[in-house]
C-alpha cells in the first residue's frame, strides 16, 4: 500500500502512519527546535517552541504533538513561525530569573541557545516572577526553580522513563512549580536520586551538585565508557576537565540504558580520584584472595587460577557479594 504523503517546506515527502509532524521533519533532516519534547515520553506541547504552520489550520500547531496527516502542507520556517517562536522564548526568559553569567548551565542551556539563535538581546516583558530560594539541601541535586520554565521534562523523565513517580506539577497559575508529594525536599520524598530529572532539564533549574563550580561545559571533553558497577553495561559520558571526571551523564539513545542511569552510575564516581583508592594489590597475608567485581571476567578467572593453582588455597572470592 502506498505510504501517505505531505508537503514539507514545499517538498512532497512520504511518512509512516502514526508519526508526528516533528518526527516526519526529523526523518527528512529538517530541524525544528524543541524545548519540552522528550523522546520516548508522551508529547505535551507545553513550551510552544516547535510551532509550525499547517495550511488551513486556525493557529500554529505544536509539531511534537500533532499527528502528520495525508495531504498536509507544512511550513517550518515561515515568518509567522519565527515571530511566534521568538515571542515564546521571550516569555520564557521573562518568566524567571535568567542571569546566565551566574548559572551552572551557561553554555549548555537550550533556552540560552534559542535566545541567541533568535537574536534576543533584551527581555521586553517585565512581569512579576516567583522568587524561589535555591534548594541544595540534598547531597546530589541542586534545584533552582527561579530558572525553571515548567517544561515538564523532569516530570516525564521521572514518571514515564524511570517510573519512579517522585515528582509532579504542584500549585496553580503563576505559583505552579515542580514538587515532590507534599512539596518536601527530595531527600524526604520517594526520590531515589537517579538524576534522570537533571539530565532531562534543558535549563539551569536542576543541576548536579557535585559538579557545581568545577567546569563550564566548553572546558570539558566527553569520554564515552561503560558503567563499572553492574552487568547491565550502561553507556555513559565522563565529562573530564584537566584529567578529572567532573560529571557523568547517560549516552542518549544508546543501548542498553537508552539515556538513563541509576544513582550509582550517575553519581558514584568519587572513587576514581579518591586518595584511599588501592593502586597496588593489597596483601592480606591470610591465605585469602578477594578480587574486584568491577574488573572483567577474565581477570576474575585468572585470580582464582593464581590462588588455587599457585598459592594453593580455595579461599577466593570477589566483592560483588559484599
Ligand atoms: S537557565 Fe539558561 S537562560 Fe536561564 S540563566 Fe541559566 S543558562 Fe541562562
Ligand atoms: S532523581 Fe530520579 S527519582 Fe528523583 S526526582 Fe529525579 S528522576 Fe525522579
Ligand atoms: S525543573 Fe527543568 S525539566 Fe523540570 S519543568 Fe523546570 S525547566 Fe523543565
Amino acid at each position: 500500500m502506498a505510504k501517505p504523503t505531505l508537503t514539507l517546506n514545499g517538498k512532497l515527502v512520504e511518512f509512516e502512519p502514526g508519526q508526528t509532524i516533528l518526527q516526519v521533519a526529523q526523518a527528512q533532516g529538517v530541524e525544528i527546535p524543541t524545548l519540552c519534547y522528550l523522546k520516548e515520553a508522551t508529547p505535551t506541547g507545553a513550551c510552544r517552541i516547535c510551532l509550525v504552520e499547517v495550511k488551513g489550520a486556525r493557529t500554529l500547531v505544536a509539531s511534537c504533538a500533532m499527528p502528520a496527516g495525508n495531504g498536509m502542507e507544512i511550513q517550518t520556517d515561515s515568518q509567522a513561525v519565527h515571530t511566534s517562536r521568538r515571542l515564546n522564548i521571550e516569555l520564557l526568559l521573562a518568566s524567571g530569573s535568567h542571569n546566565c553569567l551566574t548559572c551552572e548551565k551557561n553554555g549548555d542551556c537550550k533556552l540560552q541557545a534559542l535566545a541567541y539563535r533568535y537574536g534576543i538581546t533584551d527581555i521586553r516583558f517585565k512581569g512579576q516572577t516567583q522568587q524561589y530560594p535555591k534548594d541544595d539541601s540534598n547531597p546530589l541535586i541542586v534545584r533552582d526553580f527561579s530558572r525553571c520554565i515548567l517544561c515538564g521534562r523532569c516530570v516525564q523523565a521521572c514518571n514515564d522513563l524511570q517510573v519512579n513517580r517522585a515528582i509532579g506539577y504542584g500549585y496553580r497559575g503563576a505559583a505552579s512549580k515542580i514538587v515532590t508529594t507534599g512539596d518536601r525536599p527530595y531527600q524526604e520524598s520517594d526520590c531515589v536520586f537517579c538524576g534522570q530529572c537533571v539530565q532531562a532539564c534543558p535549563v539551569g533549574a536542576l543541576t548536579e551538585k557535585k559538579a557545581v563550580g568545577l567546569a563550564r561545559s566548553w572546558e570539558t571533553k566527553k569520554v564515552r565508557t561503560t558503567c563499572p558497577y553492574c552487568g547491565v553495561g550502561c553507556q555513559m559520558w565522563l565529562h573530564v576537565k584537566d584529567g578529572r571526571v567532573v560529571k557523568v551523564t547517560a549516552v542518549e539513545g544508546a543501548q542498553p540504558n537508552r539515556g538513563m542511569l541509576c544513582v550509582k552510575g550517575r553519581f558514584g564516581y568519587d572513587f576514581i580520584h579518591s586518595p584511599e583508592r588501592l593502586t597496588t594489590p593489597l596483601i592480606k597475608g591470610e591465605d585469602a584472595g578477594v578480587s574486584c567485581a568491577r574488573s572483567i571476567n577474565e581477570d576474575s578467572y585468572n585470580m582464582q587460577k593464581l590462588f588455587r593453582g599457585v598459592i594453593g588455597t580455595n579461599n577466593i572470592d570477589h566483592c560483588a557479594r559484599t
